[in-house]
């Protein structure tokens, strides 16, 4: 019976001048998650994004099965609503609510004698002759009659089933289901970043958080061939293509570290290797964002999470790059971070156990606080390290 979509957005409508902009983005995006439903058509008729079919006609339950999770994806999205889309006759949205109703009641009443409902109304159409509440009224008055009175209780607060009413100039809309969708910005609508993918649980959640706040992210990698297998950068690989869902498209840059690995090892204080090694990861991440145009670089940093995030340490990574760095996760502790990654999907992919990159020469005993002063210092014992950064750049392979 559904014939649109109503998708709400809430942060967006607090934007002021550019909250066009943000709206076509918006657009562009929910467009880019249905290109493979096929029959849709988006399109936004104030401060609402409207999802039809083509031919202006019903979706089948299987479309409608098809759609749901790809809206579910839509950052700037707040949630969405498969909804009837009626002339501005009360007669009809009446008639429609009375067929609509025993899909969404009988199921309920075949387990419970009674449920909680209520009716919500807005009425954007000022010329339209029954004011919200009156709307609300008729509403419940006739689909109480078709089950019965004593079957219903009205709860305007927190009811079991709400039918909603969105009375606009040229329509009306009337719906059941609310599906919610995980808010925040359009991917696209804030500056490409760069994110520092490892395998683990963390970076991919990092990523997935920036581009809820608008940004679309590159990813890069590294792995430490031939101490690292194959299978190191194939898990990360899959988890790319995985965040890739979320956003219109996503590079992934594929970086051996192990040539400099090794003159660390051969040349450095044994226990400061991780923070040695995360500032040539940082140093050379921002190499490549100034080259590919990513305004910020992105990890899964929480302080005090391991060895080299203390707050001594992360200062001391931080020093060794002058572009921003966002660590959407500082705050968090480990199992939020792991109820996101179940949320978003990307937990089962990163419990694949594969050798990472930064366990390659780890010594059992890191420093918890290495001073700048001191890293610069052990930098400065192995021979041309710009020349061998710079080297481990060009080598770099790019995914699309
Ligand atoms: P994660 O779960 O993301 O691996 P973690 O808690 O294991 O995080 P570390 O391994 O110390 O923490 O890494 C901290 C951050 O550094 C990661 O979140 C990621 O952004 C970056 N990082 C670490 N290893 C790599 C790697 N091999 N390739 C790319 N980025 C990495
Ligand atoms: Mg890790």
């Amino acid at each position: 019976m559904y014939n649109c979509i109503i998708c709400r957005y809430h942060e967006i409508a607090t934007k002021g001048n550019n909250r066009n902009m943000f709206e076509r983005c918006l657009v562009e995006n929910i467009r880019h998650l249905l290109r493979d439903v096929g029959v849709c058509r988006v399109h936004r008729v104030r401060g609402r994004v409207w999802v039809n079919r083509i031919d202006e006609g019903e979706f089948s339950a299987a479309e409608l099965q098809a759609i749901r999770p790809c809206l579910a994806r839509a950052f700037g999205l707040e949630s969405f609503s498969p909804a009837v889309r009626l002339p501005v006759d009360m007669d009809r949205v009446r008639e429609a609510a009375l067929r609509l109703a025993p899909a969404v009641f009988d199921p309920i009443f075949a387990k419970q004698p009674q449920v909680t409902f209520r009716v919500r109304a807005r009425r954007s159409n000022k010329r339209f002759p029954l004011r919200s509440q009156e709307i609300e009224i008729d509403l419940v008055t006739s689909i109480a009659k078709l089950y019965g009175d004593d079957r219903f209780r009205i709860d305007l607060g927190n009811a079991e089933v709400t039918l909603g009413c969105e009375v606009r100039d040229e329509f009306i809309a009337l719906y059941f289901d609310r599906y919610p969708a995980p808010g925040g910005l359009p991917v696209g609508s804030n500056p490409r970043v760069l994110t520092l993918l490892s395998g683990g649980i963390d970076s991919p959640v990092a990523a997935w958080m920036v581009m809820k706040r608008g940004c679309p992210t590159d990813y890069i990698t590294f792995h430490s061939a031939p101490y690292t297998p194959p299978e190191t950068v194939d898990k990360v690989r899959g988890i790319a293509a995985h965040l890739n869902r979320f956003q219109i498209s996503g590079r992934l840059h594929v970086c051996n570290l192990a040539p400099l690995q090794k003159l660390i090892r051969d040349h450095c204080n044994e226990r400061m290797r991780t923070v040695l090694y995360r500032r040539a990861m940082l140093r050379i991440a921002e190499q490549v964002a100034r080259r590919s145009d990513c305004r910020a670089l992105v990890t899964g940093e929480a302080v005090g999470q391991v060895a080299s995030q203390t707050i001594a340490n992360l200062n001391t990574i931080n020093r060794a790059v002058t572009i921003l760095v966002l660590r959407p996760l500082v705050g968090a502790d480990k199992m939020e971070a792991i109820r996101i990654a179940e949320e978003i999907g990307t937990m089962e992919l990163s419990s694949v156990q594969v050798p990472d990159s930064c366990t390659v020469f780890a010594p059992s005993s890191p420093s918890t606080a290495v001073p700048v002063g001191l890293a610069e210092a052990e930098e400065l014992k192995i021979p041309d390290y710009g020349g061998v950064i710079e080297k481990i750049v060009s080598d770099i392979v790019t995914i699309a």
